[in-house]
C-alpha cells in the first residue's frame, strides 16, 4: 500500500492505543506517512516516546502522545476527550494495546486475568463508547480492533488472552452493526505471529510453561502452524489497517482480515 492509495485520508486523525512499541507503534507510522495526525498511547521511557512523538512529527502531520492506563476507563475517557479537543476530530480508532501471560490455567494468576482482560478487551469496549458518537456525528469513521488468530481458534496456557481475543471478534460485530448506517465500520485485523516485544516475551514464557528451550518454543510451538513458516511482518498489519480505511473498504464491516500463514486454515 503506498501513500497514494489513501489521499482521502490526509487529514483526518487516528488514536492508536498502544502505540509506543510493536505493531501499535507500526500502525502510527505508516497512518503519519501518509498525513494522518495521530494521537500514540502506551507505557514507556517519557524521553523514548518523545523521540517517537517527534519521528512522526517529522512526516508533517500533527503527533500526540497521551499516556492513558488501558486498565483505568476515567483516563481512556480522557484519551478520546483530549483528542478530540487538540485535534479536532476522532476519525479513526485503532484498538491496539494488548499483554499477553502464559500458564496453565490452575496456576494462572487471578491478577493477570484481570488485566488481560481489562487492557486487550474491556479497553475497546471504553474506546468505542466515546469515540462512536464523535464518528456518527461527522459522518465517518472506522474501527479497527487488533485481534489475534487467537480471536478465532485457541492455544493452551493462553485462558485469558484467547477469551479476550474471543470477546473482541463479538464485540467488532456488534458495533459494526450499530452503526452501520453511519458511514462507520469496525472490523478486526487476526494476525499470526509477529516478531514484537511482546512475542519475544511469550518465547521465554512459554518454554518456561513447556519445558523446552527457546529455539524449539519458536519452530515448533509459533511458527509450527503457521504454515508460511514466516513471521507476520508489522508493516504487513499496518497495510491492512490503512487498507481498511481506504474507499475500497468501505463496505467492509463487521468482520475480521487474518494475516497468519495460513494458521487459521488448518
Ligand atoms: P507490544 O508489547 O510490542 O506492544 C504493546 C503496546 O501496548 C505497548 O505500546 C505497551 O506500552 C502498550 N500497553 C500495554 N499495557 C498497556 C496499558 N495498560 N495501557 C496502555 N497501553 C498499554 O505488543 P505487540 O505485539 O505490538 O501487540 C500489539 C497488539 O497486537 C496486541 O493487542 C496483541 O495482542 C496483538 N497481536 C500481537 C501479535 C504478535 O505476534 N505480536 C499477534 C496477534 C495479535
Amino acid at each position: 500500500m503506498n501513500s497514494n492509495s489513501n489521499p482521502s485520508l490526509k487529514g483526518k486523525t487516528a488514536i492508536i492505543t498502544g502505540s509506543t512499541s510493536g505493531i501499535g507503534l507500526g500502525i502510527a507510522t505508516a497512518f503519519a506517512e501518509i498525513g494522518v495526525n495521530v494521537m500514540i498511547n502506551g507505557f514507556g521511557k517519557e524521553d523514548e516516546i518523545e523521540k517517537e512523538r517527534k519521528t512522526l512529527e517529522n512526516n508533517g502531520v500533527k503527533a500526540l502522545y497521551h499516556g492513558a492506563d488501558m486498565t483505568k476507563p476515567n483516563e481512556i475517557e480522557d484519551l478520546i476527550k483530549t483528542t478530540h479537543k487538540e485535534m479536532g476530530s476522532v476519525d479513526i480508532l485503532i484498538n491496539n494495546a494488548g499483554i499477553q501471560f502464559v500458564s496453565p490455567v490452575e496456576e494462572f494468576p487471578a491478577e493477570k486475568w484481570d488485566a488481560i482482560i481489562a487492557i486487550n478487551m474491556s479497553s475497546s469496549f471504553h474506546t468505542i463508547r466515546h469515540a462512536l458518537p464523535l464518528m456518527k456525528e461527522a459522518g465517518w469513521g472506522r474501527v479497527i480492533n487488533i485481534a489475534s488468530a487467537h480471536g478465532l481458534v485457541a492455544s493452551p496456557y493462553k485462558s485469558a488472552y484467547v477469551t479476550a481475543k474471543h470477546g473482541i471478534m463479538g464485540l467488532t460485530k456488534t458495533i459494526a452493526l450499530e452503526c452501520a448506517e453511519n458511514n462507520v465500520t469496525v472490523n478486526s485485523i487476526c494476525p499470526g505471529y509477529v516478531k514484537t516485544p511482546l512475542v519475544e516475551g511469550q518465547i521465554a514464557d512459554t518454554a518456561k510453561a513447556r519445558g523446552i528451550s527457546e529455539e524449539d518454543v519458536i519452530n515448533n510451538v509459533l511458527l509450527k502452524a503457521q504454515w508460511t513458516k514466516k513471521f507476520v511482518g508489522i508493516d504487513q498489519v499496518a497495510g491492512i489497517a490503512l487498507f481498511l480505511c481506504s474507499d475500497t473498504a468501505e463496505n467492509i464491516t463487521g468482520t475480521h482480515i487474518s494475516t497468519d500463514g495460513g494458521w487459521t486454515a488448518a
